[in-house]
């Protein structure tokens, strides 16, 4: 049996060509169902329905033999006990920071002066700000990011970006783009050995998909 973690939304429905490109149909529709194991077309093959953050998880310690998770998941996890064979192209986006429009970021960095960030990537925000020789307050939130500085809770925001559309809905503005985010293929180390016949068919088929 091979079990595949995904999340619901984007990354399950962007997974969904990859998986018809192996020959493999999920038999239900996780937005209609509250079932959290799905079977698929394939006897030997079903999605378990797990949070976004916690696909590396699953996969880290085998209760899932591979998974699908963004480079933001992968890297606020570190990728322990992970073979991350593949870049899948898909659920892109952008990690950036922003501000209100009223904020003058530019001059909050030049004065060397403490800045306040919220974000739920704490470790990619501290590298950055690190990168950039500016002192930073991290704040961690799980949600709702651009909430933070409207409240005054924070300066600034480190979160994802992909039209802008909920930014600009806020009054904030994007001020630096840290790094382009896409989701990975995920298999665990153990399983790549021991259920290799299996598993590499299918990483094979996702790699033509993709380059298609
Ligand atoms: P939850 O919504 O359950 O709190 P989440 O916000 O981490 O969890 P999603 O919003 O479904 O989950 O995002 C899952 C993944 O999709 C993210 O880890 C990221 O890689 C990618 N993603 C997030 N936001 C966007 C976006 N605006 N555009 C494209 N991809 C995105
Ligand atoms: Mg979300």
């Amino acid at each position: 049996m091979l079990t595949l973690a995904l999340s619901k939304g984007r990354i399950f429905e962007e997974t969904l060509p990859l998986l018809a490109a192996a020959g493999i149909e999920v038999a239900e529709d996780p937005e209609k169902s509250r079932k959290l194991i799905l079977a698929t077309n394939r006897p030997d093959v079903r999605v378990v329905l797990v949070r976004a953050t916690d696909v590396p998880t699953y996969v880290q310690y085998g209760a899932a033999d591979l998974g699908v998770a963004g480079k933001d998941v992968l890297l606020e996890h570190g990728g322990e006990g992970l073979y991350q064979p593949l870049d899948l192209q898909i659920a892109r986006c952008r990690m950036s920071v922003a501000v209100r429009d009223d904020f003058d970021y530019a001059a909050a960095v030049r004065q060397g002066s403490r800045i306040r960030v919220a974000t739920k990537y704490t470790s990619v925000a501290r590298q950055h700000f690190a990168d950039k020789g500016v002192h930073v307050d991290l704040i961690k939130l799980y949600g709702s990011m651009e909430l933070a500085p409207l409240t005054g809770l924070a300066d600034a925001i480190v979160d994802l970006v992909s039209t802008g559309s909920t930014l600009k809905a806020n009054h904030l503005v994007e001020v630096e783009r840290i790094m382009d985010i896409s989701s990975r293929l995920v298999v665990n180390q153990a399983a790549l050995k021991l259920k290799r016949d299996m598993l590499r068919p299918l990483i094979d088929a996702f790699a033509g998909a993709v380059r298609a």
